[in-house]
């Protein structure tokens, strides 16, 4: 149920944080996994990291907010692994300004880094799974896919998207044999929310308090919902938005 040999996962975003955690996970069930992201010294520590762990990995070089070179990485990927199984949409920024402060420059970027490119590396993927009778979209939303915070509108919005489009992709595609669910993370220590944690005043505590769990969320915690939602164990689940956040989301 949740073997994954033989599969091909694109994780973008891999080479650090929650899409190295999830990228290791699915490795470690059997998948060959790509790492798609833009700095490659990053990416080839990543590759290293899972090779070390006994996985199998390679990096393909992509910017996700580019249509050209979102098209390009998916033709590499079939090109030298022959198919594509598994596409976790994880890359993702935040700029951290209150919302009149925001250029439009500022907004796009952060749309088309965290929405957009979940949109046309689904695109790209599609025909590829379709062809091979199936396939896994892995979303990766956030607790700003169901709150907002002062300091990140656009964030807010490009997260509450991704559910929304988790949706429409997984009502467009489910005939295809294609399943597609977000995964909403709460806190998880990694290098976006070391620096959250530097712009935002008194947050670590804040989140240590707001969380049932009494802790910060690790790389690893992320492992096993890609397993889950990359495998055969949930082919009769899609279109969802699973928090995995210690309870963040059910505190009352
Ligand atoms: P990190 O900053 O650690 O990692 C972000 C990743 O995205 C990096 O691998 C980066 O690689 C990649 N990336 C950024 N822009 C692009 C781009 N244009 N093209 C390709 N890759 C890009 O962040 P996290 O691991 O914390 O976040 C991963 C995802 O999880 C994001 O979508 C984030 O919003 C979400 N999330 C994180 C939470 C947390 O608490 N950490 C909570 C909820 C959601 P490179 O720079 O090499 O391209």
């Amino acid at each position: 149920m949740f073997e994954l040999k033989g599969k091909v996962a694109v994780v973008t975003g891999g080479n650090g944080g929650i899409g190295l955690g999830m990228a290791k996970g699915l490795a470690g069930a059997g998948a060959r996994v790509v790492i798609a992201a833009r700095n490659q010294d990053k990416s080839q520590a990543a590759v290293g990291e899972i090779a070390r762990l006994g996985g199998e990995a390679i990096a393909v070089p992509i910017d996700v907010a580019d249509e050209g070179s979102v098209e390009a990485a998916v033709r590499a990927v079939v090109d030298r692994l022959g198919r594509l199984d598994i596409l976790v949409n994880n890359a993702g920024i935040n700029i951290r300004k209150q919302p009149h402060e925001y250029t439009l420059a500022e907004w796009r970027s952060v749309i088309d880094t965290n929405l957009t490119s979940a949109f046309l590396c689904s695109r790209a993927a599609y025909p590829v799974m379709k062809a091979a009778g199936g396939g896994k979209i892995i979303n990766i939303g956030s607790m700003m896919s169901i709150f907002g915070a002062s300091f990140a509108a656009a964030y807010s919005a490009s997260k509450g998207g991704i559910v929304q489009l988790t949706k429409a992709l997984a009502t467009a595609w489910a005939r295809d044999n294609i399943q597609v669910n977000a995964v909403l993370p709460g806190w998880i220590d990694t290098e976006l929310t070391q620096n959250a944690r530097r712009q935002v005043q008194g947050l670590h505590e804040s989140v240590l308090r707001r969380t049932p769990a009494g802790r910060w969320g690790g790389m690893d915690d992320m492992a096993g919902v890609a397993v889950f939602l990359a495998a055969s164990a949930s082919d009769f689940v899609t279109g969802t938005a699973i928090p995995v956040d210690g309870g963040f989301a059910i505190q009352g």
